[in-house]
């Protein structure tokens, strides 16, 4: 499987479970040279599920549950708390004794460490989320918002489903959106009966058969699912999801995946001169040798608490609480969904109904609370859907009780009671105080362990209550008999502890605030541009079913401007408790590695600057250390506003100093006009070549300061081009007014001006304000725009200025066309910021992600 390995890749992908496995296959797929590190062994399709078609009488302990205190299970006093862990399955769980962690209040960590992850033993239920849960924090105060909605995730939901092959019914509820289902498969007689009873009684209230990542039809090469029985062993007709019969075979054929089993990542490695990751160390686990892989992009995908433990142990001297955690978030805000609350009873009256054979699914009731209406209002937050299934008991229960002769045979001959239990799935807050944290314990590869910290709030516990006793009125309504409500929760004890519920999420949240989240609405660290986290860690609310989700097609990538597709991609890696990201591959683009979504044409980070407006008040109080800060920033390249009452030598030395250099500065109308000698001598010291014209007082804005002004700036422009400079115009949004013209000012500036002698400098942000997309603009005067100002706008009636990229402008269309129109340097502005060097560097790090360097 693996193929030679060097040691530089374009890419590397940190684990290969469900969203390592959708990470390498888009990366691959875009043709990126990709390295998949995975610490667990190597587990080849078919092959090695050793346990798949075996027998119970095979097996020495006949597929008992090995209860903790069982024969063989000192290694898996963890696992063993869940109820798929058996004999047959345990292989693919990670021995405890290996993989240890510490648990401050009861919490079940359940690892599959191997190639492939989790997605060998996992229950395949896959749900779309809706804006019910993309809305929920904001709408409530809770947690931070999610950058995403549900149009931007819903492509990345039909890419994965069409991909994966879900078999499901389609509701059309809001809640729970449709996919593109194959057909759905079956209730038995027990749930159709339970179905009826319940939607007849309770009209807001569904019964659907799960949704599956089960294939009930021939998809894609793999083989429909013939029912055979426990999916947990491995199926090698791969007729359910998992990375080895899904995600890997095309990730493979595209020869460009090395895939390293038994090879833990320690850290990531950052270089802080390039505010890149450089790439990562790994131990051997078998050797405990170590070694440094390079890659221009790394993607985490180690599962929520795997990603959180590498985070939090790669530390730097920038980053001394862990890597992308200058905000602190990175650990904490932990969730599971709740479960073990429902009920149980007996079905009647189906006596003559019978069914045969294993179907590798159950039932589904969607959320009916807290749906936004009054009727559905409940005194908690949030809501639950329940899983759940009915059987008739078989011959089994006649081998566990005493017998003999005839009465034994009738016993094993007749079918047992029809039973039907329910289960809900809880939505659980994201808290603060629910977090994970380094031990001050190693293992044996000298990794710090993690140290868990999690419990349910009274949320959660309002919720169960509800969950049970609804569970009880369902099964009441529908006529069973002897129905029991059941919790297992135990406070302090074991039974429906965090973790249990397996679908770990939070600990690297997403958001639109640095300060407040660790990536961005395209699971890209807010703090290092070419690290992205595609698990379950991003998430910033935990809805209460498991999502889904994956890469682009060609055609809507295509269809999509960069900052859509970025976006999607990452709610895709987002979301996930499966099915990873295309942020990804698309990301690669901050990699500078060929990627087709790449901004295509040449234009490169290092013709971006800043205008140092952004920063004045700042530079005004100490310009050594605002200089130092905007180089932090990754700006290399600036325009000048001022000159801070300093000699233009001694500027240009601080310039100097840290590394910058000014090729643009914004020189008053007035001054030009009155001694252009003087602005053009300042501009040559600094080492400048534009000289701009920045802005007209509004007292100036008059019908006759425009009729004279494009033969004013074209006797500018002679100037300065005798003086071996160019002069440009930068706009706002006034000259999108014609005072009193038959066009705007702008056309007629445009149209006026010497193209030789004046150039111009388009302020992007003013032209979408005044309602003219800043691309038609220079694509409709080719050659006229040297320069750009970057700057985004909130999609609020107002227009409020936002960092580039972080807006409604589409940035990635006006730079592709400004640079098809001779465009030599952009520069980042923001007019008023609360923070202008978070600005500075948020606007930085989009332009890294869609520029090559
Ligand atoms: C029994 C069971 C039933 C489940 N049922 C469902 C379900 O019905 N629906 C649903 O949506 N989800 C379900 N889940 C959850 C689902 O399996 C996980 O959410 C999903 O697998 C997470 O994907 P992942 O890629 O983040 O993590 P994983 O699949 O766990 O993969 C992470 C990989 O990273 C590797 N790794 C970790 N740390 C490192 C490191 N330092 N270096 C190198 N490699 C590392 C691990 O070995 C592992 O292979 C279930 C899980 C289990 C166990
Ligand atoms: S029941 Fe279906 S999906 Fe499960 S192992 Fe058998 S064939 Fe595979």
């Amino acid at each position: 499987m693996t193929g030679t390995q060097e040691s530089e890749y374009d890419a590397i992908v940190i684990g290969s479970g469900i969203t390592g496995g959708w990470a390498a296959k888009e990366l691959t797929e875009k043709g990126l040279r990709t390295l998949m590190i995975e610490r667990g062994r190597e587990v080849v399709h078919g092959k090695d599920y050793t346990m798949e078609h075996k027998s119970t009488w095979e097996m020495p302990l006949r597929n008992a549950r090995l209860s903790p205190d069982k024969q063989g299970a000192e290694d898996y006093q963890v696992q063993a708390r869940t109820g798929q862990f058996r004999e047959s399955t345990k292989q693919f769980f990670t021995k405890d004794t290996k993989h240890p962690y510490e648990e401050v209040k009861p919490f079940t960590w359940v690892q599959g460490d191997q190639v492939g992850g989790k997605s060998l033993i996992w229950g395949r239920q896959v749900y779309r989320w809706s804006d019910l849960d993309f809305e929920a924090n904001a709408k409530e105060g809770i947690g931070v918002d999610w950058p995403i909605r549900y149009k931007d995730i819903a492509p990345w939901y039909s890419y994965v489903e069409r991909h994966v092959g879900v078999s499901g019914e389609k509701l059309g509820l809001p809640q729970l959106p449709d996919g593109e289902f194959l057909p759905p498969m079956q209730m038995n007689a027990g749930e159709k009966h339970v179905k009826a009873g319940i939607e007849r009684r309770f009209k807001e209230r569904r019964v659907t058969i799960g949704r599956v990542a089960i294939l009930t039809a021939n998809h894609k090469g793999r083989a429909a699912c013939h029912y055979c029985g426990p999916c947990e062993r491995g199926c090698s007709t791969g007729s359910y999801f998992s990375t080895q019969a899904s995600t890997l075979p095309p990730a493979m054929a595209t020869g460009r995946l090395t895939v390293l089993p038994d090879s833990i990542v320690h850290s990531i490695v950052y270089d802080p001169k390039s505010h890149r990751v450089a790439g990562v160390r790994v131990v051997d686990t078998r050797t405990k040798a170590t070694r440094e892989y390079k890659a221009k992009v790394v993607f985490l995908c180690a599962s929520t608490l795997g990603s959180a433990r590498i985070l939090l142990n790669s530390k730097s001297s920038t980053f001394p609480n862990g890597l992308a955690n200058s905000s602190g978030v990175v650990g904490h805000y932990l969730m599971d969904h709740h479960f073990r609350a429902g009920a149980t009873g007996r079905i009647e009256g189906l006596a003559d109904h019978y069914y045969q054979g294993n179907r590798p699914n159950g039932i589904y009731i969607p959320r009916f609370r807290n749906l936004g209406d009054v009727a559905t209002k409940q005194p908690f937050a949030r809501g639950f859907g329940y899983q759940g299934s009915a059987a008739r008991a078989g011959w089994g229960r006649g081998t566990s009780g005493p017998g003999l002769g005839v009465q034994l045979k009738r016993k094993l001959h007749d079918a047992g009671d029809w039973t039907m239990g329910i289960t809900g799935f809880g939505e659980c807050l994201p808290r603060e105080d629910n977090k994970v944290t380094l031990s001050e314990r190693t293992d044996e590869f000298g990794i710090p362990i993690l140290r868990i910290d999690c419990s349910w709030g009274p949320n959660e516990m309002a919720m169960r209550k509800d969950m049970r006793q609804s569970a009880i009125d369902m099964l009441e309504a529908a006529g069973l008999k002897s129905v029991v409500g059941t919790d297992d929760y135990k406070e302090g004890g074991l039974g429906a502890e965090p973790g249990l519920g397996i679908h770990e999420m939070g600990t690297a949240r997403m958001g639109r605030d640095p300060k407040t989240s660790a990536v961005n609405g395209f699971c890209q660290a807010h703090d290092v541009p070419n690290l992205f986290v595609t698990d379950g860690s991003v998430m910033a609310s935990a809805s209460c079913v498991n999502p889904l989700r994956g890469g682009p097609t060609q055609e809507e990538e295509h269809l999509m401007d960069r900052r859509d597709f970025l976006k999607v991609s990452g709610a895709a890696g987002l979301a996930t408790m499966w099915g990873s990201s295309l942020a990804c591959a698309h990301s690669t683009a901050a990699a500078g590695a060929a990627n087709p979504a790449l901004i295509p044409g040449g234009f490169t980070l290092a013709q971006v600057g800043l205008q140092l407006y952004t920063v004045r008040d700042a530079m005004s109080k100490d310009v050594d250390g605002t200089l130092a800060s905007v180089a932090g920033a990754g700006y290399h390249l600036v325009e000048t506003a001022g000159l801070y009452q300093r000699p233009a030598a001694d500027l240009r030395a601080l310039f100097d100093k840290h590394g910058i250099r000014t090729v643009s500065g914004h020189y008053p109308l007035v001054d030009l006009e009155a001694s252009p000698e003087t602005v053009f001598t300042t501009a040559k010291t600094l080492g400048q070549e534009y000289v701009v014209v920045p802005f007209l007082d509004p007292s100036l804005r008059t019908a006759e300061t425009f009729g004279s002004l494009p033969s004013r700036l074209n006797k500018l422009g002679e100037a300065a081009h005798g003086a071996g400079l160019k002069l440009a115009y930068h706009n706002h949004d006034f000259e999108f007014q014609k005072y009193g013209g038959t066009t705007t000012v702008m056309e007629r500036l445009l149209a006026n001006t010497d193209p030789t002698l004046v150039s111009f400098e388009l302020d992007g942000y003013w032209a979408f304000k005044a309602g003219t997309a800043p691309a038609d603009l220079v694509a409709r005067y080719p050659g006229r725009f040297a320069l750009l100002h970057l700057k985004d706008s909130t999609a609020a009636p107002e227009k409020a200025f936002a960092d580039v990229g972080h807006g409604v402008i589409d940035f990635r269309r006006f730079i592709a066309a400004a640079q098809r129109n001779g465009l030599k340097y952009a520069f980042v502005e923001r007019d008023v910021a609360p923070d202008p060097i978070a600005s500075i560097k948020a606007s930085h790090d989009y332009l890294a992600s869609v520029l090559p360097a």
